[in-house]
């Protein structure tokens, strides 16, 4: 699809830092590229799909073990407190390509944030600080192998 961010870092057109760490017939798993913490990752499908109910059968089949997988995947490497998995894809109020965000927390970030959940989200926006590439590659790198495991 043109002009879609998600499906031009799927075929690679755009840089994805850590590349791709996971697929199944349908489904990718990326590193989050936005400023959420590092070890967010992103679980959408291959296709461009704008809409959760447009999904069909075979890919709904391999969803939840894939999200159950992904959430197993964060919590070895990185055992935080809750991952959670949330799905918007409306940027500028326009539906666009599906994609879970999947993302680690901690329940000592109450330190430096007054409320969890869809807050601690825009908190995490509005300072808008990616992680470091670096962090961000030997997290993708880690992530492989547990998947593998799992
Ligand atoms: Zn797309």
């Amino acid at each position: 699809m043109k002009d879609c961010l998600a499906c031009d870092l799927i075929t690679g057109k755009l840089d994805l830092p850590g590349g791709r760490i996971y697929a199944t017939n349908y489904w990718v798993v990326e590193h989050c590229i936005g400023p959420l913490e590092v070890g967010t990752l992103i679980v959408k499908p291959k296709r461009h799909c704008i809409q959760f109910w447009e999904l069909d059968d075979e890919e709904i089949k391999e969803l939840g073990p894939l999200l159950h997988k992904v959430s197993a995947t964060i919590k070895t490497i990185l055992s935080p407190d809750q991952v959670y998995i949330c799905l918007w894809s409306h940027k500028d109020w326009k539906p666009g390509h599906i994609h879970f965000v999947l993302q680690p927390v901690w329940n000592h970030s109450r330190q430096k944030h007054q409320r969890p959940g869809p807050f601690l989200q825009v908190d995490m926006f509005t300072a808008d600080e990616k992680p470091r590439r670096e962090e961000v590659e030997a997290f993708a790198k880690r992530a492989r192998e547990v998947m593998e495991t799992l």
